[in-house]
């Protein structure tokens, strides 16, 4: 839709301005296209690093050009006037500072920090951090060469403690080489956003239903204890999975914690334990972190009941 839109706005233009601002606007609807593609679930699932290729030097070159167009377009309109008053007193000039700094700030936060990372088994890495504390409930991107892949991973912070942790599971090529190899260093940019399961804080109580790594983006929220809740981890073996401590610390925290070990119990039905989770704690929503498929499942089976459940289906 979005496509057809930008190419048709293109054509229209044709002819009405020099040929250097048509192919300038062709050039930029070619990229906003090959952005448009890539974001498509499928293409973003399956090859994620062309989507992030492209959205990052797509969006860099789009910016670059969206101020080639402007300056093209002020010179070919503004007559006897000098070009820097003309730009200086354009609109569309100004709305370009404002954006073009709003993308360069992250960038000038970006920085190399030390890290630690503990391995509990081939399946995860906890990644230790020192320098500075985030609030709880927020995410960061990290990654190992500023040009290349960035993912982003819920912070935990541990309340009365300096610095943060993060739990990076295998599920690609990136974790997996991050955990069997894992860095000294890795670099951040920007600040830490807030991630979804802050949504919990609008309800008295909440079940949180999550499935393995799924514990890292609501670990904070049961650690932090901001909202009273219920929760239902759903692991393989936990104490070979995460280690005996991050398990003891849960339970530490929260004591009546479910944790159903698969590999000892198999997989259970997760609408029937949400529910059951739900009516036993006296909560107002489950919120559920998981796979795309058992998110949707447990959403849409609480939903049915009429029990408001949120649940995200990108960790990004
Ligand atoms: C908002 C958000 C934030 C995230 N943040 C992080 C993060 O910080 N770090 C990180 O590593 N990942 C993160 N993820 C990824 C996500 O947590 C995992 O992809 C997901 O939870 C699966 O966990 P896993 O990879 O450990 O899978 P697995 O270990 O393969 O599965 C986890 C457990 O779920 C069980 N299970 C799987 N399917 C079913 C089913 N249909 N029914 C019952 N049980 C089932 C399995 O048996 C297993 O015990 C995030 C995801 C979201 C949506």
């Amino acid at each position: 839709m979005w496509d057809v839109l930008v190419l048709g706005l293109v054509v229209v233009a044709t002819g009405q301005v020099e040929l250097a601002l048509t192919v300038v606007y062709f050039v930029q609807a070619a990229l906003l296209v090959g952005i448009v593609l890539t974001s498509r679930p499928k293409v973003r699932a399956t090859r994620h690093d062309l989507f992030e290729r492209v959205h990052r030097f797509g969006g860099w070159g789009l910016s670059a050009l969206f101020w080639v167009g402007a300056v093209l377009l002020v010179d070919e309109r503004r007559g006897s006037e000098s070009l820097g008053s003309a730009l200086v007193g354009t609109p569309t000039v100004w709305v370009l500072v404002v954006t073009t700094v709003s993308s360069l700030v992250p960038w000038m936060l970006l920085r190399r920090i030390p890290i630690e990372v503990v391995r509990p088994s081939s399946h995860v890495a906890l990644v230790k951090s020192g320098r500075r504390t985030p609030m709880a409930g927020t995410t960061r991107a990290i990654s190992r060469h500023p040009l290349r892949q960035w993912h982003s991973f819920a912070v935990i912070p541990t309340p009365g403690q300096e610095g943060f942790r993060m739990a990076v599971s295998r599920a690609g090529d990136w974790t997996g080489e991050f955990i069997d190899e894992p860095p000294s260093q890795v670099w951040v940019r920007g600040v830490a956003t807030a991630g979804m399961a802050n949504y919990g804080t609008v309800f008295k109580r909440v079940v949180y239903m999550v499935t393995g790594s799924g514990i890292g983006p609501v670990l904070a929220h049961v650690l932090a204890a901001r909202v009273p809740h219920r929760l239902v981890w759903v692991t393989r073996d936990p104490v070979k999975t995460y280690g005996q401590e991050l398990v003891d610390e849960i339970l530490a925290a929260q004591p009546d914690t479910v944790i159903w070990d698969t590999d000892a119990k198999g997989k259970p039905d997760m609408v029937k334990l949400a529910y059951a989770a739900y009516a036993e704690s006296d909560a107002e929503a489950v919120i559920c972190v998981s796979n795309k498929k058992v998110t949707w499942s447990v959403v849409h089976g609480m939903e049915r009941l009429g029990i408001p459940a949120l649940g995200p289906i990108w960790d990004s």
